[in-house]
């Protein structure tokens, strides 16, 4: 799927404005380079500024989610860096500490299914009806039905009919 640059800034309006962040200005980068994410959202807090950044070609099948998904990782962004000092103030700042990175990890573990939920929970409260994006699972499964390749070919030939 390619990206469609007037679709986000659709649903980038529209969202603002449910969300309560039409104080904010944000602008939308589509990533053209190769890139492991579907979204993200980069905040200068101070400024009131962000920038949504878009794979071109996201996983993520559901751009609205998508969009949806990084707006509310600005919404709750100050509470997120509060977090993080506070985390930082009591396992330190060196990255290899185990009883940091459990407890960031933990974190931000988390921070991403709290902010999925509330998207999905926000997609169906608006009557979305376009189905969520699995995206993210495409990769494990292949994996998955690649890794049993041999019994599922055994299965397939015998229930041939
Ligand atoms: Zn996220």
């Amino acid at each position: 799927m390619l990206v469609n640059r007037k679709a986000i800034e659709k649903y980038l309006n529209k969202w603002q404005d449910i969300l309560r962040l039409r104080d904010w200005d944000i602008v939308i980068k589509i990533v053209k380079t190769k890139w492991r994410k579907s979204g993200d959202i980069k905040i200068d807090l101070e400024d009131k500024k962000a920038v949504l950044l878009v794979n071109h070609k996201p996983k993520c099948t559901n751009l609205e989610e998508l969009v949806i998904h990084e707006l509310l990782h600005l919404k709750v962004y100050r509470m997120d860096q509060m977090l993080e000092s506070f985390l930082s103030i009591i396992f330190g700042e060196k990255e290899d500490d185990p009883k940091r990175e459990f407890a960031y990890t933990q974190f931000m573990m988390v921070l991403e299914s709290t902010v999925e939920d509330l998207t999905k929970g926000y997609l169906s409260a608006e009557g979305s009806q376009k189905s969520l994006s699995f995206g993210r699972l495409k990769e494990p499964i292949d994996v998955e039905i690649r890794g049993n390749c041999k019994f599922d070919h055994n299965i397939d030939k015998g229930d041939r009919k």
